[in-house]
């Protein structure tokens, strides 16, 4: 197992596939990539992204999600679940999309083996979604059904909390999760790729919805190698709280690591003064020994950012 500088052992790896995206959610934080699909056309193909999952699976990082840019965008991405799905020792394979081509997709996805899915969804009125997305609710609520009935589990629903956008649908939400089968995220704004104006006018604090639930709660549950996330279990449903700005105790436990979709090795989802390139390595017929060593390295540029206590907003 690596661990970096501070003790923190690495065990999930977050791989962004591609910038591209059929949506345009205002909010987004792009993986904490700064360059967008328009100036990114380099993306790992197929065998790339798969060798680096599997190097990183030979240094005990055993799970894995696929994200972006919308991961569904992507021509092969049945080849790359199935070939990240075959790897020897891999103990999770997930992906976060916005759900759009979910309802086609979502079968096929189960039987290369994808586990699990988290599907984005930040309103359940129509007019809101397009407004804020640009594309169509009915689709994405198809999507999350037919995971759901394809055997993903558990198919996650992720709502980032916007002030004067969603933050009075959070009880809707939950019983719209319920009812659905799938279990409810709910997402705090972080500062990432994201203008100063809007953030100030859209973060929304989730102490308050925090401290809310801890009063209605049967069970507060605590996910230790998941940055200390609170699962508060309600008579009617359950609902996990990821609560990242200035929350030291969120990056002390935070045991992830990134790959960009040009193909660098992320330490931190905040920074992006300490990347390490991998791609040009891989390209040039580099050993897994070598890309081995470029974990490491990267390992060793981990830091807690909230021990700064400083947000850097653009
Ligand atoms: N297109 C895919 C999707 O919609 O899930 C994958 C990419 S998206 C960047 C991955 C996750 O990041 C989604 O769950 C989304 O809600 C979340 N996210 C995006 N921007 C965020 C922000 N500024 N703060 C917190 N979470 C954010």
């Amino acid at each position: 197992m690596i661990k970096d500088n501070f003790g923190r052992p690495v065990l999930n790896l977050r791989i962004s596939v591609t910038q591209r995206c059929s949506m345009r959610c205002p909010y987004c934080h792009r993986e904490g990539q700064e360059t967008k699909a328009e100036d990114s056309a380099i993306e790992m193909d197929t065998t790339e992204i798969i060798r680096i999952a599997k190097v990183a699976i030979e240094l005990d990082i055993r799970k894995i999600k696929i994200t972006g840019g919308e991961p569904l965008q992507r021509d092969d991405i049945l080849d790359i679940v199935e070939g990240i799905a075959k790897l020897q020792g891999l103990q999770d394979l997930s992906m976060t999309t916005n759900g759009t081509f979910l309802a086609s997709m979502a079968k096929d996805l189960k039987i290369r083996g994808l586990m699990r899915v988290n599907v984005s969804l930040p309103t359940l009125k129509e007019d809101v979604y397009r407004g804020l997305m640009g594309g169509s609710l009915t689709d994405v609520l198809e999507g999350i059904h037919a995971s759901v009935n394809a055997g993903l589990y558990p198919v996650k629903i992720n709502m980032v909390v916007l002030a004067d956008v969603n933050e009075n649908e959070v009880y809707d939400m939950i019983k719209f999760a319920r009812e659905s089968n799938a279990l409810l995220q709910l997402i705090e704004l972080e500062p990432i790729n994201l203008s100063q104006t809007y953030y100030r006018q859209h973060h929304y604090p989730l102490d308050k919805i925090e401290a809310e639930l801890t009063s209605h709660a049967l069970r507060i549950e605590v996910r230790p190698n998941m940055q200390n996330r609170r699962i508060y279990h309600l008579t009617d449903g359950r609902v996990e709280v990821i609560h990242p700005t200035e929350n030291t105790e969120f990056c002390a436990h935070c045991t992830r690591l990134r790959v960009t979709s040009d193909g660098k090795l992320k330490p931190c989802l905040m920074a992006n003064d300490n990347l390490i390139d991998v791609l040009t390595l891989l390209r040039k017929g580099g050993t897994d020994e070598e890309l081995r060593k470029l974990f490491t390295v990267t390992c060793r540029r981990r830091e807690p950012y909230y021990k700064k206590g400083a947000i850097q907003v653009t």
